[in-house]
């Protein structure tokens, strides 16, 4: 069994489920006692926030490689960066370690194309819907159609993001504007909706949602599981 590395603490609400369902799936494929092989390097959110709503991306980029450089000395067989957001520096990151690096969106389009659908909405920090590291890659890499909220529901979901979960709360009206909001990306046309930011599947899941849902928490997880036990 491979050693995954996990650079966690973006948040520490969505990792602990990273670590709970790597966990739980070992245990399910090879029975018993076992559980996954793993390091995490867990960060002060804080610090990251910070660094991200100051734009300062090139020290943000420096502090993930050195946590990916510490959980490469730490015996990881290859890395999980357990948030969406940070892989706005994935590619640089991995061309600073000598372990593959188990990309989040990758694994997700995996997903979506085995489902056989094109056209999908995605929510996320505004960073991930903006920005072109994530919907680009979908777009030009895996030949997807990726369609975003409006500019104001843009910030709903953003906010709530930053504010509520991954602060741990949990609030019923912020679930009926995310249900809201995805049942807009249905109207126009998403034939599945991505969580892309790994805390999202704490406040919606599939059984909120007409259409297939694609939580990347769990996909990225299960991905995980699929490299460590490969071979
Ligand atoms: N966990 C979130 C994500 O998947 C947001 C926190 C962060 O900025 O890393 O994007």
């Amino acid at each position: 069994m491979r050693t995954i590395g996990l650079i966690g603490g973006m948040s520490w609400e969505s990792s602990i489920e990273y670590y709970r369902i790597i966990n739980e799936l070992v245990r399910e494929r090879l029975g018993g006692l076992h559980s996954a092989k793993s390091v995490m390097y867990s960060v002060d959110f804080a610090e990251i926030e910070t660094l991200q709503r100051e734009g300062r991306w090139q020290q943000a980029t420096q502090f993930i490689i050195e946590a990916a450089r510490q959980v490469e000395r730490g015996g990881a067989d290859f890395v999980v960066i357990c948030t969406n957001t940070m892989h706005k520096m994935a590619d640089r990151v991995q061309k600073q370690i000598g372990i593959p690096l188990l990309h989040i969106a990758d694994a997700t389009a995996e997903k979506i194309k085995a489902r056989r659908l094109r056209r999908v909405g995605l929510l996320g920090t505004r960073f991930t819907m903006e920005g072109d590291f994530y919907r680009g890659r979908l777009v030009e890499k895996h030949g997807l159609d990726v369609l975003i909220p409006a500019e104001r529901e843009r910030e709903t979901v953003h906010r709530v993001i930053y504010e509520e979960l991954v602060a741990g709360k949990i609030i019923p009206s912020s679930k009926i504007q995310y249900l809201d909001i995805i049942r807009g990306l249905v109207r126009d046309g998403a034939a599945g909706i991505i969580l892309g930011c790994t805390e999202i599947g704490l406040l919606v899941g599939q059984a909120d949602v007409e259409v297939p849902v694609f939580d990347t928490t769990l996909i990225h997880a299960r991905a995980a599981v699929e490299y460590a036990l490969e071979g």
